[in-house]
Parts: structure tokens; C-alpha cells; sequence
């Protein structure tokens, strides 16, 4: 039996009120907007809210980037600004945090696999071992899956569908040689087409490629990333309408639900939020991210909140 409710890894110091009006991406403020969309839409009561999780060390940023890099970021010198956001002691600390969240949540999946696990964070996925990109600053995933598989010797996929492609994970390779284990050569899924044959795409990995590979033991967790601008109407996407990006949603929680039937244990799922900016209707990604979780409320742990995604047409 899953638990009734999404275990969330949230604390406040996820977000960062400094700059907000400087910076293009809304990313920094996402997290606890989000939470309290779901407030407003009174769907909090889905959520089991944590934030008793502590940030990440330098030790664990070492891990997927040089040295420079990280001092450079620490301590607001250099290439820190190279995420392309404005940097400040406020918003340094909220990436350690958002960081944090991804690594506990996809942690408490492994350990307790009852629990899907949710992290509100994004900014992680275009990052390179010695700079940030593209409003990501560290590479989460890659911290984050070479810790779990430093503790418990198991190895991740990650659904990518966010509208860009994840380099992170490519690009950190040859820094981190224990990368190849802790997320295998072809397990950093990114679909690239559109509507249709975009979940076409999806549908085809999670049956032909993932399922084997848990079957098999080569993949012991998966990390669902359905970033919100692979929508048509964000400005940095064009890939999916509400109707196929929420079709994406509501297949792959029906898949869990059947791979746990499958395994005759339950999964290791977590998830986060990835991109999404739409500045002049920044509550269409708040929406688009609300029915994604309402679809695994749906379709993995069987509580319909009846609820409508809105994206406002650009
Ligand atoms: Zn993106």
C-alpha cells in the first residue's frame, strides 16, 4: 500500500525574494509560490510537508564541480553569475537548500519506497562541472544520485521533460567516472518531438526501456522531472498542449501504479518541478505543475481531487 499523500521536502529557504524583479526566470521564487498555489486551491492537504533537511555540504558541490567553481559561487566571485541569475548570500543559500530537497526527496524514495517523494525545485539540469548555465547553478541530479549510490550501491533514471535537454548529467561524465553507475548511459531520458509522437516517445521508454531495466535490476529508482516549459505556451517551449503534456502526467502514474503491481513492491518514484517562466501568466506554470501532482494523486494513489489544469493561451 503507498502512503495517501505526496511527501514533500520543502522549507522556505528553498526560495529567494532577493533580485526577483532583476531576474528573467521566476525559478528562485517557484518553490514556495507553488506552495501556496496549492493553498489557495485548498490542495494542501495532498501534501506531507517536510522541512526538518539540512543543506548540502561543499563536499557533496566537489562531487560533480571543480573547485573554482564552487568557491567562485560560495563566496559571489567569478563565474557565479554564469547561471545567468543575479547573485546574493540570500539566493547562494536557497541553491543549497533547493539542492537538498532534490537529494532528500529521491533519499526518502529509496528508503521508503511507499512514499512518492516530492522536491519543489528546479535549476539543476543545464549546469556543468566547472559553471552554471541556463539558470541552474549545481548539478542535483548528479550530486544526488552519486550519494545514493555511494550509500545504498543503486542507480537512477531520470525522466527529463523539461522543454530542453538535461546536459547536466552528459556533460559531468568524465569528471565523475561513478556517474556511468549511479545513472547508466541512456537513462537521462529527454523527449524531443511534439504532441503525439512526444508522448509516443515517452510511452515507448517507459515500456520498452525502463520497465526491462527494473525488471532486470539495472535501474533500482526512478526521478520524474515534468518541467512545465515543454508547454506550447511558455516562451521558452513548444513542444506539447495542455492535452499531451497532461497526458504525459497521467501515464506515467498509471505506470507506477503498474510497475508496483508488476515488481510486487512498490517503486522508488520521486519528483520535482524543472522549468517553466510564462512572465505574463506565471499561474499557468504554477497549473501545469498542480495537475501533474493531482495525476499522481489520480492515477498512482487513486484520490481524485478533481482538479482542472488553467494555462492561459500566450
Ligand atoms: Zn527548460
Amino acid at each position: 500500500m503507498r502512503f495517501n499523500k505526496i511527501k514533500t521536502f520543502y522549507t522556505p529557504l528553498q526560495a529567494c525574494e532577493s533580485n526577483a524583479d532583476k531576474n528573467y526566470s521566476k525559478s528562485p521564487l517557484k518553490p514556495k509560490k507553488l506552495i501556496q498555489f496549492f493553498k489557495d486551491n485548498e490542495l494542501i492537504k495532498y501534501f506531507d510537508i517536510h522541512a526538518d533537511f539540512s543543506a548540502l555540504t561543499k563536499q557533496d558541490l566537489l562531487t560533480a564541480h571543480t573547485v573554482e567553481y564552487v568557491d567562485n559561487f560560495l563566496e559571489g566571485k567569478g563565474n557565479c553569475e554564469s547561471n545567468g541569475l543575479k547573485w546574493s548570500k540570500e539566493f547562494s543559500a536557497a541553491v543549497l537548500m533547493n539542492n537538498a530537497s532534490l537529494y532528500t526527496a529521491i533519499r526518502n524514495s529509496v528508503v521508503h519506497p511507499h512514499e512518492i517523494s516530492f522536491s519543489p525545485s528546479s535549476g539543476f539540469h543545464h549546469a556543468r562541472p566547472n559553471r552554471g548555465s541556463a539558470f541552474c547553478t549545481f548539478s542535483g541530479q548528479v550530486i544526488s544520485s552519486l550519494k545514493i549510490w555511494e550509500e545504498f550501491k543503486m542507480a537512477g533514471c531520470y525522466l527529463d521533460l523539461d522543454g530542453h535537454f538535461g546536459n547536466s548529467i552528459e556533460d559531468t561524465r568524465s569528471f565523475a567516472p561513478d556517474l556511468e553507475k549511479a545513472i547508466p548511459v541512456g537513462f537521462n531520458f529527454n523527449p524531443r518531438l511534439y504532441d503525439a509522437e512526444y508522448f509516443g516517445e515517452v510511452e515507448n521508454f517507459l515500456v520498452n526501456i525502463l520497465k526491462p531495466a527494473l525488471i532486470s535490476g539495472q535501474i533500482h529508482y526512478v526521478v520524474w522531472c515534468h518541467g512545465a516549459d515543454s508547454h506550447k505556451d511558455d516562451q521558452l517551449g513548444d513542444q506539447c498542449s495542455t492535452e499531451w503534456w497532461m497526458k504525459c502526467a497521467d501515464y506515467f502514474w498509471g505506470w507506477v501504479r503498474e510497475m508496483d503491481a508488476r515488481l510486487g513492491r512498490n517503486l522508488p518514484v520521486s519528483c520535482a518541478l524543472f522549468g517553466g517562466y510564462r512572465d505574463d501568466d506565471f499561474d499557468s506554470v504554477l497549473s501545469l505543475h498542480t495537475g501533474d501532482l493531482m495525476s499522481c494523486m489520480k492515477y498512482c494513489l487513486k484520490i481524485d481531487a478533481n482538479y482542472q489544469v488553467v494555462v492561459k493561451p500566450r
